[in-house]
Parts: C-alpha cells; structure tokens; sequence
C-alpha cells in the first residue's frame, strides 16, 4: 500500500478516496509531463485535472461567478487560465494521453463522483 495521505486540495482528495475503493491504481505528483496532472491512471496512463470550479470556469456551473469589481482583470485572467488548460490537454493528447477533467463540484456526491469517474475513464 502506498500512503494516499498526503497535500491536496479536498476535491482532489475525494478523487483519489473514490478511485482507490474502484481499485484504481494511479500515481499523484506527477513530474515531467504537461501541465503536472494532479492525478495520473497507471493503467493507461491518464491524466486527471481535478478542477476548481471558479478558478477554471466550469460551464455553465453556478460557483463559476465573476467578481463585480475588477471585472475587466478577472475577465482576463479567466481567459488565461481556460488557455493554459486548452493547452496542456492538447500537449498531452499529442503525447497519446486523453486528459480527463472533474471538477470540483462533482467530488461532493461520493456515489455520484464514482460514476462519473467509470464513465470518463470508460472503466466497468
Ligand atoms: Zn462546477
């Protein structure tokens, strides 16, 4: 068994509590590959991004608001945070891995995040 109490934000936490009782092997901390997937499937290799909801703009979700004051500067850094996401899961597409995003107002229903997790990583 490997120690699976170490940093993380608490989405990221429910994640990898989540894969471990799906007997998901997967490694976090991952160095040395695009954008530093917060979780990465051994069997595979797949990335996961657990995402905060406001920080990345989930679609569509009601956390992703924007800040009344200020608005032109958080418009902006919003936009750059969704580029830079853009573009990490495009480096690691070319590099043969399809990158699987959950955010974090989907890791609050333990049951629920199950599900989601078997069904983009396309497991069971
Ligand atoms: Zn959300």
């Amino acid at each position: 068994m490997r120690a699976v109490r170490q940093s993380g934000t608490e989405p990221e936490i429910a994640v990898r509590s989540a894969l471990e009782s799906m007997g998901v092997a997967f490694t976090t901390n991952v160095k040395g590959m695009p954008g530093s997937p917060d979780i990465w499937i051994d069997d595979g290799g797949a990335p996961i991004f657990v995402h905060g909801c406001f920080w990345h703009r989930h679609a569509g979700c009601t956390k992703a608001t924007t800040p009344k004051t200020n608005r032109e500067y958080w418009v902006k850094k919003f936009e750059q945070n969704k580029a830079r996401d853009a573009r990490k899961v495009q480096e690691l597409r070319d590099l043969g891995h399809a990158a699987v995003t959950i955010w974090q107002c989907e890791t609050s229903d333990r049951q629920r995040l199950i599900e989601i997790l078997s069904s983009r990583l396309k497991i069971g």
